[in-house]
């Protein structure tokens, strides 16, 4: 587990110099931002992915690497926000929009433990209509007909709006919170998910996520959570208008307040986000993904020209969009080697987190197969629903045997883990999921959008899908 004290950084040191890599690998030193960003453009990838592959096996040992089952549950998509980046929201009045019934929801919970899940993610649009007395209703049913699900819910950004909805009492924003926050947990709720981080540096966030807090805001969600003794996850949505600048700035912000809620509440019983996950952006039916993408206009990726959110991005988070007229106008995606590298980083970068995710909804699972050599330990949630990634285009689907078959592929033994990251079934005999299958004929990764997945549904048994934990944009 992670240290109680943060290790010192060493900002005149190259972070090229292979002693000092060997440093950070063990926890000794740590890397300034400028280091990180020094690294993420000029070490070579297979390298990148050693130092990050070596870090991991510190932290996690040579032999495991995990994934969870949950479902996600998407409790209604009306949403007060209008995310550019967003394909899942709805106005209240759309004739789509919805809002799922108790009993919908306990319905699918009851389906998530009949496979032997352990978890639910539920997460939401931020919805006015919704009073307190619905949620801890919900929790309190939910927790009651099934002590042992874990519920993990309401990002960051619905907590801030529940606060602007629900009128708490208090002071200031953390006093108003911790009102908030209190009443959810006396009636069930157990985590708070990292849905909604996006990017914090304020150019771009102000960009693309209209109507959704900013950062200063999100990060105090998760110092009121961890004070009351919740575990919470980070995450970063990268591959659109940001610069490298932001992503480092990023996880720098997310690093900071790790160290502050170690401090403050300890590493045995207090709280503290658990895993990072960064995942890329996905550009099917958003308005975000109508902007031309990076490299379409001759010359633009010849020597010399910038990327214009490489020349907006500041380590520090003071990037002014004045600074390039392009701002916000190009898009630059992720390839598979753009996101290991990002990955690779992360887990060098964040010495005091304990899991990083490797996030592959968007780039397939053999990405996310490679990433588990690229600093990632857990390769996310088998889970039976997706609806909010998927509206953003198509998901893979990968059934529960399948990620076990990637996992062992990439040199691991499979285990099934809870929220908590306690190991639950360690797949390491002839009846694992992946081992006691003769024919993969008929398993096929796919890619799968909802609306088809919950056709098969009515039909069919049960399939489990997977995806990233945490990886929905609310
Ligand atoms: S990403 Fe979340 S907060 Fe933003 S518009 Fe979509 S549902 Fe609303």
């Amino acid at each position: 587990m992670m240290p109680p004290v943060a290790p010192a950084t060493r900002p005149d040191a190259d972070p090229f110099d292979a002693g000092f890599l060997r440093g950070v690998v063990g926890g000794e030193v740590r890397l300034t931002p400028e280091q990180a960003m020094r690294l993420h453009d000029g070490l070579p990838l297979d390298e990148l992915g050693r130092w990050a592959d070596a870090r991991c096996r510190v932290l996690h040992g040579d032999e495991i690497r995990t994934y969870v089952i949950d479902r996600n549950i998407n409790y209604t998509n009306v949403c007060t926000a209008k995310c550019t980046f967003c394909a899942f929201r709805r106005d209240a009045q759309d004739h789509d929009a919805y809002t799922l019934a108790v009993d919908e929801i306990l319905e699918k919970v009851r389906e998530l433990v009949e496979i032997g899940g352990t978890q639910i993610l539920m997460q939401g649009g931020m919805n006015p209509a919704l009073p307190l007395a619905w949620y801890e209703t919900l929790l309190e049913a939910i927790s009651s007909r099934f002590p042992t699900v874990h519920i993990h819910a309401f990002s960051p950004p619905e907590l801030i709006e529940f606060v602007e909805f629900f009128g708490p009492p208090g002071e200031t924003l953390e006093d108003r919170l911790r009102w908030v926050l209190t009443r959810l947990q006396r009636a069930g709720l157990d985590s708070v998910p990292g849905g909604g981080g996006e990017i914090f540096a304020p150019a771009v966030r102000r960009k693309i996520g209209l109507g959704k807090c900013d950062a200063e805001a999100w990060l105090t969600v998760m110092r009121v959570a961890h004070e009351l003794r919740m575990n919470t996850s980070a995450t970063m949505m990268f591959g659109h208008i940001e610069g490298v600048a932001d992503r480092i700035h990023h996880m720098a912000l997310v690093r900071d307040r790790q160290d502050a809620a170690i401090a403050d509440f300890g590493l045995s019983g207090g709280g503290r986000y658990m895993a990072f996950i960064a995942w890329p952006f996905q550009r099917e039916n958003t308005p975000l993904g109508r902007v031309r993408d990076w490299g379409e206009q001759p010359g633009e990726e010849d020597a010399g020209a910038m990327f214009p959110g490489d020349a907006v991005a500041r380590l520090d988070g003071t990037g002014d969009r004045a600074a390039h007229p392009g701002f916000g106008r190009r898009v630059r995606t992720v390839t598979g080697t753009a996101y290991l590298r990002t990955q690779a980083i992360s887990r060098l970068f964040l010495d005091n987190i304990y899991s990083i995710g490797a996030s592959w909804v968007t780039m397939g699972p053999h990405v996310g197969q490679a990433g588990l050599r690229y600093g990632a330990s857990d390769m996310g949630s088998v889970m039976m629903e997706e609806n909010v990634v998927s509206s953003a285009g198509t998901t893979f689907c990968l059934t529960e045997a399948t990620i076990c078959r990637l996992i062992r592929d990439a040199g691991f033994v499979p285990a099934q883990r809870d929220n908590s990251y306690r190991l639950l079934r360690l797949h390491d005999g002839a009846d694992a999921p992946d081992l006691r299958l003769d024919d993969w004929s008929g398993v096929r990764g796919s890619r799968l959008h909802v609306q088809q997945a919950d056709a098969a549904r009515a039909t069919a048994p049960v399939e489990l899908s997977i995806r990233t934990t945490d990886s929905a944009p609310v």
